[in-house]
């Protein structure tokens, strides 16, 4: 599929607040990236000799009960949702025994979690069951690009586990970051004193410095965001294991890692889920006014321009080259599934993409669907004229530009 959801957006941060996302979206710019689940984390950082817990993924509560019990029944229960806070949200369970751990997975599998993180909340359809580790410590450990310092840091802390990010707001001198030299990588002796600094014991020293190293190798290699181990424990025998692992992959490079490749699987919404469906490139945001454009710059534009008026962007929908009237339809239905969305806004510059088509495809939209919100329109370019006489008869407010586009649909949201 298509994947052109490319690079940078200014975006107010909506994800709600995280450590990563408070070093990754400072200055209120995103990196839109694929995330993986966590079984898919580990199983990745295995290839990259980090050690990881041994677990199997399912959805059956009977299978859980095997898995469970080839452990010893020894087990935690992981929901695998791409969300933050799982274990707030009741999405970990710890268990000594299989049956229980069964009866905790059925009780998990088609529930709603919610968590400060994410207010709207996933359905669980899989859990991760893992033999459960002695942790005697938790560490956190990431690797992130930094906007900032315009480098990748490794950041560390001797404070991993749940209140991670508290910490970072209320003690952020217990965090370490390392910036890294991009001409001369991660050099050992840096890690060592960041390790140090951080109040980290010494027993984990060597363990978590050949850990940093092959987790660097990794993010470059994979072209990943992010990949944060929080906890990384250190066990009562004294070894090191990623605990909970999240990875995330730069959309732009997903073109050469088809290992990766976006399914419905990765989708963090059920309508980024029927997007991947239809083939259409869409991220879902919380603003209010949805948006449809063509090509990623220009929907990009039309976010900055929106994020000016002091609204926000419902989505991100590239309709992509050369849209007939049939797929322009299906665009509009998608970006009003999400029920947040009160105007919608459509830009088009057409090129390729013909402006009649677009507006064939919004009229049969609006009568097919019934729309009922304001709808805001800037096409420029090829058929233009044709565009705006078969607008004309729908009610659809005509802008000339993208930046008064974006002020009419500012208005019509106050308005309603
Ligand atoms: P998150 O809430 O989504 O970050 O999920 P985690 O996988 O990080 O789990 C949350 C917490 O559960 C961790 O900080 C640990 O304290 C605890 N936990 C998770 N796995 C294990 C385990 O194998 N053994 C023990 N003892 N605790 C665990
Ligand atoms: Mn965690």
């Amino acid at each position: 599929m298509k994947s052109q959801i490319t690079a940078l957006s200014r975006l107010a941060p909506t994800k709600g607040l995280r450590l990563t996302a408070l070093l990754q979206e400072k200055d209120g710019i995103l990196l839109i990236s694929m995330k993986l689940h966590e079984y898919q984390s580990r199983a990745l950082l295995a290839s990259y000799s980090v050690p990881v817990p041994k677990g199997e993924v399912t959805s059956d509560p009977e299978e859980a009960f095997r898995i469970a019990e080839a452990f010893g029944g020894k087990v935690v229960v992981k929901a695998q949702v791409l969300m933050g806070g799982r274990g707030k949200a009741g999405g970990i369970g710890l268990f000594e025994d299989a049956r229980k751990a069964s009866e905790f997975t059925a009780g998990l599998i088609g529930k709603r979690l919610v968590s400060p993180q994410n207010p709207i909340g996933m359905i669980v359809e899989k859990v991760l069951i893992s033999e459960k580790v002695e942790i005697a410590e938790e560490y956190y450990i990431a690797l992130l690009l930094d906007r900032t310092e315009q480098k990748d840091v490794l950041v560390l802390s001797a404070r991993g586990g749940m209140d991670i990010e508290d910490i970072a707001v209320k003690e952020p001198e217990a965090i370490m970051k390392v910036p890294i030299d991009p001409k001369w990588g991660l050099w050992n002796y840096e890690i060592r004193h960041a390790l140090k600094k951080a109040g980290i014991n010494i027993k984990a020293h060597s363990q978590l410095v050949s850990l940093a190293e092959n987790i660097y190798k990794m993010y470059r290699e994979k072209d990943c965001t992010l990949i944060e181990i929080n906890p990384c424990a250190l066990t009562q025998d004294g070894k090191v294991v990623a605990v909970d692992a999240k990875v995330t992959i730069d959309d732009s490079a997903l073109f050469r890692h088809p290992e990766f490749s976006r399914s419905e699987e990765s989708a963090e919404d059920p309508i980024e889920a029927e997007a991947v469906r239809r083939g259409i490139a869409y991220v879902k945001l919380d603003g209010e006014i949805g948006v449809i454009g063509n090509g990623a710059g220009l929907v990009m534009l039309t976010l900055d321009e929106i994020a000016k008026t002091g609204k926000k962007a419902a989505n991100f929908l590239d309709v992509g080259g050369g849209a007939q009237a049939e797929r322009v339809r299906d665009c509009v239905e998608l970006v009003l599934m999400d029920k947040g969305v009160k105007v919608l806004l459509i830009n088009i510059f057409g090129g390729i993409t013909r402006g009649d088509e677009v507006a064939k495809g919004v009229v049969q939209a609006i009568k097919e669907l019934g729309v009922e919100i304001p709808i805001v329109a800037r096409i420029e370019g090829t058929n233009a004229e044709e565009a705006r006489a078969i607008l004309s008869g729908a009610k659809i407010t005509p802008a000339r530009s993208v930046r008064e586009a974006a002020e009419y649909a500012a208005k019509l949201v106050e308005a309603r």
